[in-house]
Order: C-alpha cells, then structure tokens, then sequence
C-alpha cells in the first residue's frame, strides 16, 4: 500500500479566504510568489513557516508585512534575527486579519488591532497578495492508530526511502513530507515509493 493523501493547509476561516482563493489569496509563497514581483503582501503567521515564507517573498515583492496575532514570534531566534534585519519585511504585532476585500481580486486587508482590548483598532491595509503560513495538517489521521508519525502528524519513513515501521506499507508525498511540500518532490517520492512496493512485492515472490 502507497500512502499518498497529501496535507491541507490551515486557513484563518475568513469568507473571503474562500472567495479571494487563486485571487490574491494562497497558502504557498514558493508556489505563487512569483505573481507578486514588486507588489505588496501580507504573510499571516508568527512561526518558523511564516518567517521563512516573509523572507522568501521579501526576495521577490516590494513590501512584505508580517501580521502577527501575538507580541511575540514563535518562531526560533536564528529565524526572528533574519527578519527583524530583513528591511522591507513590517511586522504588524497583535493584528489580527478579519476581512479582505477588492473588485477582481485582493486589494486590501482589514485588520483588527489589539482585539478585545480597551485599545482595539480596525486598519485597512492594502495589499495585493494574501499568504496564510499558519501550518498544514498531514492528512494521516486514519493511519495513526498502524503507523509512526511525528509530533505534528506526518507519517515517518526510513529516511532516504519510502518504508513506513509497518512492511509493505509505503507513503509518499506530502504527507511524510514536513519540509518542502512540492508537487515536484511529492512526485519524486511518489517514484520512490513505486519501485520500493514493487521491489517489495519481488522479494515476497522468491
Ligand atoms: C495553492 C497551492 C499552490 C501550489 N502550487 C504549487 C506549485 O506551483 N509548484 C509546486 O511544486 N507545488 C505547488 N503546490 C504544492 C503541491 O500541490 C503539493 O506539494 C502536491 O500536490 C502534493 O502532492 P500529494 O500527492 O502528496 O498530495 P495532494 O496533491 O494533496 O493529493 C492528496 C490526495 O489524497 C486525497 N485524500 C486525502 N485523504 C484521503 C483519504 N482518507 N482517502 C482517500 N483519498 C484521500 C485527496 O483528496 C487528494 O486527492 C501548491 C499547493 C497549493 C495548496
């Protein structure tokens, strides 16, 4: 068996994440940075995703503000000092995205700051892109009670290899994958896995 069920990617649950979805809305700045060139987005997330996907478009877009529910990053040090030097990335501290809005696609997002406080305040920002880095969840919740994953749920596998803790029980793409999630190398694990289930099956025959 080829596990392959992928992972999903956490939305905030906003109406206009679905409404703005391939339009100024996206939940991968590797994949769709590059519509961004020279443009202003927001990333949403305080961990190491969020970081690394802010510095990624920082590369690419020409304001990258951070919107961070906290006062703090989550994310580790090395990750907070990259940002914190990288100077066309603005964290927005304890803002919180609630709405987004635009004719034919994401003009702009409306921020609540310091929410459900005495100080709370409403921004409009504008923007054209909408990156959410708020993490994924591998879709391996019906395995787990037969196979090893990790704390965050991905299925574990013999590095270098397919191979699960249980023979003959494979996975591939990004539901072992906590790192790149790309269909590039979901399709290259998805080979591995092949000829390890057929060189598996092989060794049964013999
Ligand atoms: C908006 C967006 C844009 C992207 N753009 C790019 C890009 O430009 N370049 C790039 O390289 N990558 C891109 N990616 C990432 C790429 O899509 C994934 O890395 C790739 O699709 C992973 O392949 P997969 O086969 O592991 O999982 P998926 O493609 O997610 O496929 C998993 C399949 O399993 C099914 N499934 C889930 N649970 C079950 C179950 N219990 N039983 C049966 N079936 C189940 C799902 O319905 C789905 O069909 C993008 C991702 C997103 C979200």
């Amino acid at each position: 068996m080829i596990i392959a069920t992928g992972a999903t990617a956490k939305y905030l649950g906003l109406e206009a994440e679905k409404k703005y979805m391939g339009m100024g809305v996206s939940a991968c700045a590797t994949c769709d940075g590059f519509f961004y060139k020279q443009k202003d987005v927001a990333v949403v997330g305080g961990g190491d995703t969020a970081a690394e996907e802010a510095t990624y478009l920082a590369g690419l877009c020409n304001k990258v503000y951070l919107i961070v529910r906290r006062n703090v990053l989550r994310a580790s040090k090395a990750m907070q000092v990259k940002i914190m030097s990288t100077p066309n990335i603005e964290i927005l501290w304890e803002h919180q995205a609630v709405d987004l809005y635009g004719e034919n696609g994401v003009e702009g997002v409306i921020l609540v700051r310091k929410k459900g406080t005495p100080e709370e305040e409403k921004i409009n920002l504008k923007i054209d892109g909408f990156f959410l880095a708020i993490g994924h969840t591998p879709n391996s919740e019906i395995f787990k009670k037969y196979l090893e994953t990790d704390t965050a749920g991905y299925i574990k596998t013999i590095p270098g290899t397919s191979k699960t803790n249980v023979p003959g029980i494979f996975a591939a793409g990004d539901v072992q994958d906590p790192q790149y999630r790309q269909a590039v190398t979901a399709a290259g694990s998805g080979c591995m896995a092949a000829i390890d289930a057929e060189r598996y099956l092989s060794d049964l025959q013999k």
